[in-house]
């Protein structure tokens, strides 16, 4: 499978940037994983919005999740121009926000929990529930013999490195420096993100969700001192192919 990263920061985008949004791809099928603030914008670097299957939101902050929106008009307008005939579904928890992913016969939504285990064209997705202020999920999403796993927003729990167990690759939130206290907020620290890579064994990490604040590069070195494998900061179009 092949992920595009179209948005990487934490609460608000960068200019001309995204906060949370993942495209990923196999075999012609694209599931949207987030839909943050500038996503809609973004992700056309990339594809039409009439050529995206799904779309996954694992909660509803609005770095996740503000830019369905714009997606439900892009949609609209798409069926109205006669490019595209079906509805789009929309899977995210139940809650306050769900109602709005049905918009007229345009988008629909669908519901999950950590119970649930979606397949989605190629892919099957499992979940379990974070440690958030608001109610939001990691996923662990198989395609054939590869994992790609993805953290969301949470605090440290020692669960998450079962789930996350033998990933091929883990696209993990990384909002603090090591120094720094994320539990209150429902965030990671740097090094929480690579204790939870090494725990977890995972293949690759991507540290992703980053500050606006401090030097980047040293997010990367306070993880490896937990973590042997390859890690990377996510970046605006960075491309992996697992
Ligand atoms: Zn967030
Ligand atoms: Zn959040």
């Amino acid at each position: 499978m092949k992920v595009t990263i179209i948005g990487h920061w934490g609460g608000f985008p960068k200019a001309r940037e995204a906060s949370s949004g993942y495209l990923i791809e196999h075999d012609g099928y694209k599931l949207l994983l987030e839909c943050g603030s500038g996503v809609v914008s973004s992700v056309q670097e990339v594809t039409d919005i009439k050529d995206i299957d799904a779309v996954l939101i694992t909660h509803y902050h609005y770095d996740h999740c503000c830019d369905i929106g714009p997606l439900q008009y892009a949609r609209q307008i798409k069926t109205q121009l006669k490019e595209i005939s079906a509805p789009l579904p929309i899977y995210g928890p139940q809650g306050e926000f769900f109602r709005l992913l049905k918009w007229e016969d345009y988008t629909y939504g669908v519901g999950f929990d950590e119970n649930s285990n979606l397949t989605l064209g190629p892919f099957e997705i499992s979940f379990i529930k974070n440690i958030h202020p608001l109610e939001a999920y990691s996923a662990r999403i198989k395609c054939k013999d590869k994992v790609l796993s993805y953290t969301s927003d949470t605090s440290y729990f020692e669960d998450l490195a079962g789930f996350f167990k033998g990933s091929d690759l883990l696209i993990c939130e990384c909002s603090f420096y090591s120094d720094m206290d994320g539990t209150k907020a429902g965030h990671l620290t740097s090094s929480q993100a690579g204790l939870l890579a090494e725990k977890a064994r995972v293949r690759k990490l991507i540290l992703t969700h980053l500050p606006h604040f401090g030097d980047l590069n040293n997010l990367l070195a306070e993880a490896r001192e937990y973590y042997e494998g390859e890690i990377e900061l996510a970046s605006y179009m960075k491309e992996i192919n697992i």
